[in-house]
């Protein structure tokens, strides 16, 4: 693999650059995917669980958009629970309580069975949390929010962690390293669900951890080599091929969803709308609660109704008919994740199914 060609690029340089093979003649440009369980034995990996170039390449370009070193694994999941595995016994968590459900979820189960300690803050109160670092082995930051979408202040929430001597990890599924690089901010991890924004296409389940501190590296790599939940080469190659075009997808996206707040803000169906001022995710609120929240659901058509988030087609989703999602969401909430088509035929198709959940 080439050593990282692109130090001096901008971001969009990175994406397209960053983890190509080395520019011999008849070299392919891309990565080829790597079907491999088993390697000539004698070499640096041995065994399809140890690694794969066509990880590496997209760890290589992962890497050096987030400014680190680069983990893949099966899911974004599996990489939250890798990250959590570094709390020692009965250590504590400080998370804030609207992070995802899934999230959430492995903190209760762990939790429950006696393995860690979480504490769930209001990550918009400063004050509270870096109060809660005081006696933290981990501070969870997953900034924007998922579905609340509430903004950290990261940098002074990592300053209080780290005088505790605490781990900071952040959650960047949302910003992507397009929007805010966490890394840079002296935050110690990473993590994305790169099912996401990263893959961008709907068709892949995979995660990704990154740092800049090798003994952190060694240790994670040494989990994901004894856990086992690796991404497969397909998934692999289908996320680098992703990530090539993220800059185009996320500047659309964002684009878009900041034209869609102008005009939302207006619309007499809804009593709010939550925007963070970056990104492509919107949280709209119907004033009529979870019954309209659900007509919407069934009544566009472009808009295809389904979880998840950060792929080329706009999706929309009532968060709260997930039984695991906080109840401090509200009822009515519905989160819209908006993809790259015209914005005048997402507007036309949301406008018109809004206007059918007015009182
Ligand atoms: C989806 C999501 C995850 C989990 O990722 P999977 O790929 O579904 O396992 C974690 N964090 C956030 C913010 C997410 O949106």
């Amino acid at each position: 693999m080439a050593a990282d060609p692109s130090s001096s690029h901008r971001l969009a340089t990175i994406a397209v650059t960053a983890g190509r093979p080395d520019k011999t003649p008849d070299a392919p440009l891309n990565e080829p995917i790597t079907m491999a369980a088993t390697y000539v034995a004698g070499g640096d990996v041995e065994y399809g669980r140890y690694g794969n170039p066509t990880w590496t390449a997209l760890e290589d370009a992962l890497g050096a958009l987030e400014g680190g070193r680069c983990l893949t694994f099966a899911s974004g999941l599996a990489a939250c629970a890798t990250v959590l595995d570094l709390v020692g016994a009965d250590g504590k968590v400080v998370v804030p309580r609207h992070a995802y459900t899934g999230t959430i979820m492995q903190l209760g189960d762990l939790e429950a069975r006696g393995r860690l300690r979480a504490e769930m803050v209001d990550i918009t109160d400063t004050d509270a949390v870096v109060a809660a670092c005081a006696d933290a082995a981990l501070v969870w930051l997953e900034s924007p929010t998922n579905p609340a979408l509430e903004v950290a202040d990261i940098a002074t929430i990592t300053a209080a962690a780290h005088a505790a001597g605490a781990y900071v990890v952040v959650d960047n599924t949302f910003a992507t390293p397009l929007l805010q690089r966490p890394l840079e901010d002296g935050v110690d991890l990473v993590v994305h669900s790169a099912t996401k924004y990263l893959a961008g296409h709907s068709d892949v389940q995979m995660g990704a951890i990154l740092t800049r501190d090798d003994e952190l590296y060694a240790v994670l790599k040494g989990r994901r080599d004894l856990l086992g939940a690796i991404p497969g080469p397909f998934e692999a190659w289908l996320t680098l091929r992703g990530l090539r075009t993220l800059h185009l997808r996320v500047e659309r996206a964002q684009a878009s969803a900041q034209e869609l707040v102008r005009r939302l803000g207006e619309h007499p169906a809804l009593s709010e709308v939550r925007y963070p001022g970056f990104g492509g995710i919107v949280s709209i609120v119907l004033a009529q609660g979870e019954v309209a929240a659900d007509l919407l659901s069934r009544k566009t058509r472009l808009w295809v109704h389904a979880t998840s988030l950060g792929g080329v087609e706009s999706t929309l989703e009532r968060r709260r008919r997930w039984k695991a999602e906080a109840p401090t969401i509200p009822d009515g909430l519905v989160r819209l994740s908006v993809g790259v088509e015209d914005v005048e035929d997402l507007w036309d198709d949301l406008r018109t199914a809004l206007d059918g959940c007015v009182g």
